[in-house]
């Protein structure tokens, strides 16, 4: 009853109809009492020897740098843009910076439980642009990365959008017809661990299942590691930008890719 209070106060905050209920955690093990004499017990490190890549969207000085970040690079098989701008809320949070934050949670808790982690940009910084998205898309290859995960949020104007949605590659080679398959499963377990964490799949991609097969996106092309780009909502809505907006948001998005990464390794 006091799990349903719960449940329904938060829906009722945030003042998001549509919001789907997130699943109860599992309740978790009663630690055994403590002896004076028992040794500590280490902390599992399930991902132990795995390489996870994350790469936090944009970066907060690309508006600063046009000539750098308007730079054509690979994209793969045609070129784009080095990077963009990103978008914000509609009171000026920008996606750089949530990316980031979200990243960082999840890379702390990656590195807590094993993992190896790179980051494809080391700074938040106005004074600083890129990397290119074809950096980005190579990070992974040359660490021989496990994964690769993107993570940024969607600036939609339309009347209603928002939710998630998680981008991965279809298979066209000679680029992603070697990631494909795997990077689909990685997918749908973001899209699976984000909805249980509470946050709807998107109103406003095709389809409506909160997944996006994407072939013009250098960071999943460039990739020879399973890869996917996931949209962690609609800043410019202000049920999603509730969540973006907070500290205990923020912490909700990175448990959710936490765990989505740990299920795919286990996987
Ligand atoms: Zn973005």
């Amino acid at each position: 009853m006091r799990f349903v209070a719960a449940v329904l106060a938060l829906v009722l905050s945030a003042g998001c109809a549509s919001d789907v209920t997130p699943t109860a955690p599992a309740p978790s093990r009663t630690p055994s009492a403590a002896t004076p004499d028992a040794e500590p017990t280490p902390a599992p490190r399930p991902l132990a020897g795995r390489v996870v890549v994350i790469d936090p969207g944009h970066q907060l000085g690309n508006s600063r740098f046009p000539r750098e970040t308007s730079r054509l690079v690979p994209a793969g098989g045609f070129r784009k843009p080095c990077n963009t701008t990103g978008t914000s809320t509609d009171g000026g949070y920008p996606e750089a910076t949530f990316a980031w934050q979200v990243s960082r949670l999840v890379v702390r808790r990656l590195e807590e439980l094993g993992a190896r982690v790179v980051l494809t940009r080391d700074t938040n910084s106005v004074r600083r642009w890129g990397p290119c998205v074809d950096v980005r898309g190579r990070a992974g290859n040359r660490v021989d990365a496990d994964l690769k995960l993107s993570v940024h949020a969607d600036g939609s104007s339309a009347a209603g959008a928002r939710g998630v949605h998680v981008s991965h590659p279809p298979a066209r080679a000679p680029w992603t017809d070697d990631t494909a398959r795997p990077s689909r499963r990685f997918a749908l377990g973001v899209r699976r661990a984000l909805r249980q964490a509470g946050f709807p799949y998107a109103t406003y991609t095709a389809g409506g299942d909160g997944l996006d097969v994407r072939h013009d996106l250098a960071t999943l092309n460039l990739s020879d590691v399973p890869t996917v780009m996931v949209e962690l909502g609609n800043m410019r809505a202000a049920c999603d930008a509730r969540a973006m907006t907070t500290s205990r948001g923020r912490a909700r998005y990175a448990r959710a890719l936490v765990a989505a990464v740990r299920e795919h390794l286990a996987g």
